[in-house]
């Protein structure tokens, strides 16, 4: 698969029919996983601020809600496409049911760039996006949270929208809300923590003291800002971080051998998670080309910008130093890369498991919207660590033991809930 060419639909189909092969799954089964149960494309009509309007494009695919109302983030970018929102939503399946919580797999988005749009044509296309998919989605049907450029202001916009649509308040039909406003403590900070988590647990098997290793990470949105937090709290040190540039329409590397400091950069870092080069400079940051995040001579490599990032042309520079790779995005890693990485031994967390944390926390948002009482932020991340840590062990239990692959094995663990959700449900 060249890079020009790559379709994350392909991709995560090819990923599940390998294993859908060596769990010897029958045909149906296959027939009903390897594409979404239902999806939706719409026109999102928006009145402009300078007057005039403009048609966008939203997209909701559900790829299954065999073991509970589907669930999955709403991505804005401008080179969103009706095959990336599929892999996303069949990637999302794939995220709760190792995490073993009652939800499905969806996934949205809406061909747009927010860093064109005001804050209200964003708010006219989150309420757009709603209108046009209200009927479909719900508490029990389809619930969506925050990805790619969606926060939590848009979050709200959309559920202030559904519950105008519907007469009701439903505040579990979203997550990634505002604190107060149905949010749950810690939401912010569960994908990257939850990464973190999963790193901690498989250096424990490793046998490294997390104290002594150095980090890259590529991407500087929520994912890889409390990534980078709590690995530092922990003692690791980070040394590089990937980000991308609007103006000049290309990534940086901002590196500092002694160590980055998350909150400094977050002082010098627009909401996109933009980081100002200039300021960095000044701080003592060196500013590479936007690859070099991957050539670092580190420990552990974080992906946790977009998808594929790590594929046949930027693999071969992964520096031989490098022992584990943690997936903050979804679909890094392409088959091609896989194999090189498998060659060389080094270990892999893949996407579905290492970022999980944040739909873990979005299922505890929705538990608590439900019975209206808000747990403390202790008690989020107590809860988070604790399914983290337990989806992590049973991953690499099954990894050691049949001696495959972490993402193979995450995907049988997987596959096999869903398909066995389907067979109990009778639908194959
Ligand atoms: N968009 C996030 C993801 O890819 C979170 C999804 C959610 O909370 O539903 O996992």
């Amino acid at each position: 698969m060249s890079t020009e060419s790559f379709n994350p639909f392909k991709m995560a189909q090819q990923q599940f029919d390998a294993i859908a092969e060596k769990l010897n799954l029958d045909e149906a089964t296959r027939d009903l996983l390897r594409n979404p149960d239902r999806e939706y494309h719409f026109n999102i009509p928006i009145r402009m601020d300078d007057g005039k309007y403009r048609v966008f494009r939203g997209y909701r695919s559900q790829h299954s809600d065999a073991r509970g109302p589907a669930k999955g983030g709403i991505r804005f970018h401008p080179h969103e496409t009706i095959d990336t929102v599929r892999a996303l939503s069949m990637w999302m399946t794939w995220k709760t049911a190792v995490v073993d919580i009652p939800l499905g797999g969806g996934k949205g988005g809406v061909i747009c760039d927010p860093h064109n749009l005001s804050l209200r044509e964003q708010e006219a296309i989150c309420r757009g996006w709603v209108r046009q998919i209200a009927r479909n989605i719900g508490p029990n049907q389809d619930v969506p949270a925050p990805d790619v450029m969606t926060n939590g202001q848009h979050m709200l916009w959309i559920m202030d929208e559904y519950e105008r649509i519907m007469g009701v308040k439903a505040p579990g039909f979203i997550t990634g809300k505002p604190l107060g406003m149905g949010g749950s403590l810690g939401r912010t900070e569960a994908t990257g923590y939850g990464v973190m988590f999963t790193v901690r647990e498989a250096l424990k098997e490793m046998g490294i003291d997390i104290k002594a290793t150095t980090a890259s990470f590529q991407g500087f949105g929520n994912v890889s800002q409390y990534a980078i937090d709590l690995y530092t709290q922990y003692g690791g040190k980070a040394v590089a971080v990937a980000c991308w540039d609007n103006k000049e329409k290309k990534a940086f590397t901002f590196r500092r051998l002694s160590g980055i400091d998350m909150h400094e950069l977050l002082g010098i870092t627009d909401h996109f998670g933009e980081i100002d080069q200039a300021k960095a400079v000044e701080i003592g940051y060196e500013i590479l080309p936007g690859n070099a995040w991957i050539e670092q001579e580190v420990d552990i490599l974080v992906p946790a910008a977009l998808e594929n990032q790590v594929n046949a042309i930027t693999a071969p520079s992964i520096h031989p130093k490098v022992k584990l790779i943690a997936e903050g995005a979804n679909g890094p890693t392409t088959p091609e890369a896989d194999n090189l990485i498998k060659e060389r031994g080094i270990w892999m967390i893949p996407d579905f498991l290492a970022n999980a944390g944040g739909v873990t926390c979005s299922y505890f948002e929705q538990v608590q919207c439900n019975m209206n009482y808000f747990w403390t932020k202790e008690e989020v991340f107590e809860k988070l660590d604790h399914k983290m840590t337990i989806a992590y062990h049973a991953v690499s239990d099954l990894a050691h033991k049949k001696n495959i692959y972490m993402r193979d094995a995450a995907y049988m663990i997987s596959i096999s809930r869903v398909a066995e959700a389907c067979h109990l449900r009778g639908w194959v």
